[in-house]
């Protein structure tokens, strides 16, 4: 079976009006000429382009989806919240919290985004595919129930998984967010539930930046079931790679998911214009390979990765082609063209052993809690 990649130009239609990155127009910000919005369709269009030239989509079973319904995302959303979207989204298009404007038409743009997701979770789930990639946009880790954030209208990967769950009963996922930013939306939604494990890799204190600390393991029912991986700005390759090994990958062999959803923005790499981190392609590659091999043993290879942020027009195509050829297996003639000069820029030892001494001392579940699974 080959990798479902799940895209639909209309997704690249959203549009969050004209920002200088993700500031609106003010005084002494001069308008940039490329439009501005950091949350720019380019990013991902390039992206999907590079899969078309570089020969990789002829293994992939490309598709597009139907929108999530009103049932779908009220699983997660209030109604309230829905029709005050909807609402904004037939006249001229609002901001449904913080730094999540859209425009005419956002709220089918943006169902049709966690549509896809859903469909690539169903598919991946019933072994239509063999995994899958979700090119979703607008993206959804920031999203709270009642309230946007951070160019995120819908919480895609929740919304996929609720309605994975009604069709296809309980079971227990793995979300992994290695996007730069804290997956807030995400961890609070599922804070005091068992079922699910969520865990944000991000720099810490970026954004939100007063989320995301090493201490937040969830409440009631769901204690032990969040980790929050703080990483100290300026951390590269290794720093990643050392936080998989060291606290991710224990945590997903403790709690045996059916099912593992990558939250996968790509503004790690060392371009992007909204955080500090050094992250390359190569990164990308090994960290997918690492969850496709937790997968396999626990999941029957059950891995789905739904795009969320990354800015850099650059280089997130080619982060992002390394994830899906990974999936895919398949490596195609792309060499990343930026490898040598990030790689130049990774930090020295010294940074790189204090990061690993703190991500040693981590305490990934609370002390008198047996996290052995659910
Ligand atoms: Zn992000």
């Amino acid at each position: 079976m080959p990798t479902g990649f799940y895209h639909d130009e209309r997704c690249m239609w959203h549009s969050g009006g004209e920002h200088v990155l993700y500031l609106p127009l003010q005084p002494w910000l001069q308008p940039l000429a490329s439009g501005g919005y950091a949350e720019s369709p380019e990013t991902k269009r390039r992206l999907r382009n590079l899969v078309e030239v570089s020969g990789l989509l002829d293994h992939l079973a490309p598709r597009s989806a139907p929108a999530a319904t009103r049932a779908d995302l009220e699983s997660i959303h209030p109604a309230a919240y829905l029709d005050r979207f909807k609402a904004l989204s037939d006249q001229r298009g609002g901001d449904m919290g913080e730094e999540a404007t859209f425009s005419h038409g956002g709220y089918e743009i943006a169902a049709l985004s966690a549509g896809l997701a859903k469909a690539a979770l169903s598919d991946t789930w019933h072994r239509r595919v063999d995994n899958a990639y979700a090119l979703s946009r607008p993206p959804g880790h920031h999203c709270l129930p009642d309230r946007g954030m951070g160019f995120c209208l819908l919480a895609n990967i929740p919304v996929a998984l609720e309605a994975l769950r009604a069709e296809a009963g309980p079971l227990r996922a793995a979300i992994i967010d290695w996007d730069v930013h804290h997956g807030n939306g995400t961890e609070a939604i599922y804070y005091d539930r068992a079922d699910t494990l969520t865990i944000s890799l991000h720099q810490e204190r970026c954004y939100p930046s007063d989320t995301g600390a090493a201490d937040a393991l969830g409440k009631g029912a769901g204690l032990g079931f969040n980790l929050n991986v703080p990483l100290l700005p300026g951390g590269g390759h290794r720093a990643y790679l050392d936080a998989m090994e060291l606290l991710v990958l224990p945590a997903l062999h403790d709690f045996r998911p059916e099912i593992i959803i990558i939250a996968c923005g790509l503004d790690a790499n060392a371009m992007d214009p909204l955080a500090r981190m050094q992250a390359h392609a190569g990164t990308y590659r090994e960290m997918t390979r690492m969850l496709m091999e937790v997968a396999a043993t626990h999941a029957q290879g059950r891995l789905v990765a739904v795009h969320e942020g990354g800015y850099s027009e650059a280089q997130v195509p080619f982060c992002g082609l390394a994830v899906i050829e990974t999936l895919a297996g398949q490596r195609t003639k792309v060499i990343d063209p930026f490898q040598t000069l990030i790689e130049a820029g990774q930090p020295a030892e010294d940074f790189v052993a204090f990061q690993r001494a703190r991500l040693s001392a981590q305490n990934r579940k609370p002390k008198t809690f047996p996290f052995d699974g659910v």
